[in-house]
Order: C-alpha cells, then structure tokens, then sequence
C-alpha cells in the first residue's frame, strides 16, 4: 500500500499543473471546485444512450481486467471484498488525494444493494484512513460507465463529510445507529454505528423504501412506464471506531421542462454544468469543464474593457449570469477571476440543489420527512 501511495504521489504532482482549484463558502460550508484542463466534457445524452449498447464485443470495456493497461499504464492490485475478487488501482485522473478505483472482477453491471454496502464496509475496515463511494445504478443521475461495477474512494475530506446531521432521527429497531438528514443541498440520509452488519441491513431497508417511493406532491415518482427512477448514490467512512454511510437520494425523471433531468442541474446553469452529478460532485468537489478556464478569462476581460458579453461566443453563453452580478463589484484586474470563481461556486451550489430530490427549504424539509417517517423517527 505504501508503494502505491508513492506512485501515486509523483503522479499528482505532474498532474496539479493541469488543473484549476479553489474553495468557495457557501451556506453548506466550504465547497470544493476544479477545472480540470485535461478531460473533456462529456455528454449527458451520449452516456445514456452507451447504457443500451451491448455488454460484449467492440469497443472493448475499459474497465475490464483482461483490457488492463488501456487506459494508461497504473497498475491494479486484487482486493478481496467479502469474499470477491475486485482490483484496486489508482485513477488517472487523480481528481483528489489518492483517489482510487475498486473494480469489479467480472464485468457484470453498476447495481446499488446491500452488497454494495457490505462490500463498501469491508473496504473501509481494511483501509480506514479512506473513504469508499459507488456512483448510483441509473443513467443521469449515475457514472459514464454503468456497464461495469466499479466504485471509487481516495484519501480526502470532501465537504459534504464535514456537513452536520440537520434532522436526526432514530431507527427502529437499530438501537446502536444513529443518524439523520444532512445539511446539504442534495439529499443525503446519513447513519453510523459500529455494527457493520446492521449499518448495511439498515441501508438496504432504506434503499428498498426509496426504490419503491413515489410522492406526486414532491414530483417523485418511483417509476414511469416501468421505468425505474429511484436509486442512491451510497458513500461510506470510518468516524474512529465508528462507520458511517451517507446515502443520497437519487431520482432521474425527465420531464417536458427539463428533458436532462428533473433533479439534474437545470438549462441556465449548463453554461457552467451539464453533466451528470456523480459521486465526486455530490460530495462536493465540482469537476468542471476545461472550457471554462478560456470562457471565463474572456468573461473577465469583457468585464473590464466594460464590453458587451453578448459580442462573442464564448462569453455569450454566460452573458445572463454575468449581468446579473455585473453591477454587485468593482472589478479590477487583480480581483475579476476571485469575483468570477465566487461565482462560479455559488452556481455549482444550485447545481447541487437543482440535483437533490428533496430542497432545503421548509416545504422540501416537509416533503423529505414524509419519506424517513417510513423508516425512522424524528427524535
Ligand atoms: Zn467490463
């Protein structure tokens, strides 16, 4: 392990030049952002459409073991996880501190269950100074890659770790679990006890009651034409003796309004972002597209030669969200990109809250307390 963690660390250095990176506050505490100048953005529609393509024959699955070395040169470790075979190596993308991939060994489907979260508290028994995190089971709301299992973890403290519980709430019949409503703008379930078993049975009680949830007055809906909807985004770690999962309730409905995603970041923010939010962003950490560093260099020069952002295509797009903070500063150049990567945080914290079921507002308080009164009590 050791070993690993040196590779890695010469990878990251060589890696942090490509890369933009900053916090903003926020009403949820300190939110991460990238820009990540060596990947490039990837198209919600074309990912959803790759789920249906068939599972064998070209192209090749990259996440394979027989198709190890594809992808660049790391390379990957067996790791037994409750008596499975799955292969731990270290991302190329390296998006945080020894951020890591944990492969499935044999190429069978993203599916979120209570394997999953027994899988996901062996490993962090194994390696407790990592967290482990899956991304969820469904298109929009899930990973590029849904045809093979895969999970990721990593050393690093992403905000939504250091969110408080909001609400807590007690499980009956899980006397030693605790646990509530996070403080965050996606809708996170968390519980944490030192019983692995009854951590991974409680959280497959509140992923069945999720799967099979519907609210109208909510616009939740568990299915349509045999559809699912529903599923979690499921993250793990050990608080000491302690584990603790966070489950984010997740929902991919389309709708005539938004035909990405109802809880998917809506169409005046995909200046900024139109991906899918996966795992990393949901806890915090936006990777946003290496575009933006250019788009918002002449966002920032239109700013202060006081041109119209409307004149040129890569500042157009970002025209109506300038003009709406324009007149709040006074720019100079030694302070417009710390103003627009301010902004740029408080737009990935809608992004956030465009993605999570259940708002933080009263009425989305109401309506979130509707669905735990079938699994907990309000304490
Ligand atoms: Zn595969």
């Amino acid at each position: 392990m050791e070993q690993m963690s040196l590779h890695i660390r010469r990878r990251v250095d060589c890696t942090v030049a490509r890369e933009m990176r900053w916090q903003v506050a926020s009403e949820f505490g300190a939110i991460d952002l990238s820009i990540n100048l060596s990947r490039s953005e990837k198209d919600p529609k074309a990912i959803a459409a790759a789920k249906k393509l068939p599972q064998s024959g070209y192209p090749r699955c990259a996440l394979c073991h027989e198709n190890e070395g594809c992808r660049g040169t790391l390379r990957r470790s067996p790791f037994t996880l409750e008596g499975e075979t799955w292969y731990l190596q270290y991302s190329p993308y390296v998006y945080y501190n020894e951020h890591c991939i944990l492969l499935s060994a044999a190429h069978t489907p993203m599916k979120i269950s209570k394997e999953t979260f027994l899988r996901q508290l062996a490993f962090v028994t194994e390696l407790p100074h990592y967290f482990i995190g899956s991304n969820a089971d469904l298109p929009i709301v899930g990973d590029s890659i849904l045809s093979h299992d895969h999970m990721q973890g990593g050393r690093y403290v992403f905000p939504m770790e250091r969110a408080q519980i909001e609400i807590p709430l007690s499980f009956d019949g899980y006397p030693g679990i605790t646990g509530g409503i996070v403080r965050w703008p996606m809708s996170v379930l968390r519980i944490r006890g030192r019983d692995r078993d009854a951590l991974a049975a409680l959280a497959a009680r509140i992923l069945s009651a999720w799967r099979g949830y519907t609210d109208e007055s909510a616009v939740i809906y568990a299915e349509t034409d045999g559809e699912p909807h529903n599923t979690v985004t499921p993250i793990c770690r050990r608080r000491g003796e302690d584990y603790e999962l966070d489950l984010v309730l997740r929902n991919n409905l389309v709708t005539e309004e938004h035909p990405l995603g109802l809880y998917h970041p809506h169409a005046e923010l995909h200046h900024i972002k139109k991906e899918n939010i996966g795992l990393i962003e949901a806890m915090g950490l936006a990777v946003l597209p290496a575009r933006l560093k250019g788009e918002l260099e002449a966002v920032a020069e239109c700013i202060l030669k006081d041109l119209e952002l409307t004149a040129m295509p890569e500042t157009e797009k970002h025209a109506a969200w300038a003009e709406s903070f324009r007149g709040k500063y006074s720019f100079t150049p030694a302070n417009v990109m710390e103003i627009l990567k301010g902004e740029v945080g408080n737009v990935f914290v809608r992004v956030l809250s465009d993605a999570g079921v259940f708002k933080t507002d009263a009425a989305g308080r109401t309506a979130f307390l509707r669905f735990t009164d079938r699994i907990a009590q309000r304490i």
